[in-house]
């Protein structure tokens, strides 16, 4: 029987709040009066609404990691601490209507992917990955695929992508022999940078400031390895500064907090992790500032592998948060050939398929 697209989209939509809501009462990634809250990663687009989901869910599920994470950052309330089912990839969890199942997407430390099956029905929800076919598992032919649109359009593709993190060890290594490094990026990024540079043989001290430090102390505990990592606020790190031997990790947020570093007030040398470059794998944007295009999204060609490797029979498009979701559907049926839908839309989104 083929199902109607009207009829999928009573089981699968994005509220205008970014609330995924998948089959009859899962939410994920935003609140919505549901009974089953999930959280995809600890990004904070992503744990958005969590107070109201805490007072108004029943369950709030996510990875160990995920938790962990968010416990290190101060995001878990103790008064609800009974509410949070920790799960495994692959661990089945029931609720009265729906089998739901979190599995891998690689972005950072935890992150899932959400399948829920209901009825006849499979749906699944990639949350951010990038990696597609590789780190992260592709859904196969779901009735309705939820996609996130960071870089969905067709000129955001990293022709580099396979390179940048060769090219990125390369420019740390010799930004080291003349001095210090500073690398600023996002929670999960950084953790992410710390393994590509050990993995590549770079034994300098790590220093981090506090929330960094405090995230990769709580990832080591599941088995990811970082090498010496002090605080920037212990005694070892103030004697490993003042050796000048050593890569300062700091989130991006701080990049011009002086307190937490004095990088650019003597001309230290600094590299920000960012996607938004597309162009060149890395490129000096200031006299001691570098841009390196490390990403954990996947690039516009990887998103339109995802989809075309799933075949799902309808696709949406996550409308909500920073992308561009009403590109990416239209490029989705121009190329594909499959219903794709970007949401919350303003227009009338039934009339687009
Ligand atoms: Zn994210």
């Amino acid at each position: 029987m083929v199902k109607q697209i009207k009829d999928l989209l009573k089981y699968a939509s994005i509220n205008e709040h970014g609330g995924i809501l998948l089959g009859k009462n899962i939410v994920v990634d935003g609140f919505d009066y549901r009974d089953y809250r999930v959280i995809t990663h600890a990004h904070s687009d992503h744990t958005q609404g969590l107070n109201k989901s805490l007072q108004v869910s029943k369950y709030i599920i996510l990875t160990n990691i995920t938790y962990d994470i968010m416990k290190s950052l101060g995001m878990i309330r103790h008064k609800y601490i009974n509410k949070y089912v920790r799960v495994k990839y692959g661990e089945k969890i029931r609720t009265n209507e729906e089998e739901l199942v979190l599995i891998k997407a690689d972005h950072i430390p935890g992150a899932a992917q959400v399948i829920v099956e209901l009825d006849d029905l499979l749906i699944a929800y990639t949350g951010d990955f990038k990696n597609p076919g590789k780190g992260t598992p592709i859904v196969k032919n779901p009735d309705v695929l939820v996609i996130e649109s960071t870089y969905g359009k067709p000129e955001w593709t990293r022709p580099f992508k396979d390179e940048v993190e060769e090219l990125f060890v390369d420019l740390v290594k010799e930004l080291l022999s003349r001095g210090p490094v500073y690398i600023y990026g996002f929670h999960g990024k950084i953790q992410e940078a710390m393994i590509i540079l050990r993995s590549h043989g770079i034994d300098t001290p790590f220093i981090a400031s506090s929330a960094v430090y405090r995230v990769t102390k709580a990832l080591e505990k599941h088995g990811y390895w970082f090498g010496k990592v002090f605080s920037h606020v212990s005694l070892e790190a103030r004697e490993v500064m003042r050796d000048g031997w050593y890569i300062f990790f700091s989130h991006t947020n701080n990049i011009y907090n002086h307190n937490i570093n004095n990088a650019s007030l003597h001309g230290l040398n600094r590299i920000i992790l960012t996607g938004w470059e597309f162009n060149e794998p890395y490129k000096r944007v200031k006299n001691n500032t570098w841009i390196v295009a490390l990403s954990d999204h996947a690039d516009f060609e990887q998103l339109l592998y995802y989809v075309s490797e799933s075949k799902p029979e309808l696709v949406i498009v996550d409308n909500y948060r920073q992308g561009a979701g009403e590109i990416f559907a239209r490029e989705i049926r121009r190329r594909l050939g499959i219903p794709a839908i970007p949401q919350p839309s303003s227009t009338h989104t039934l009339g687009l398929i």
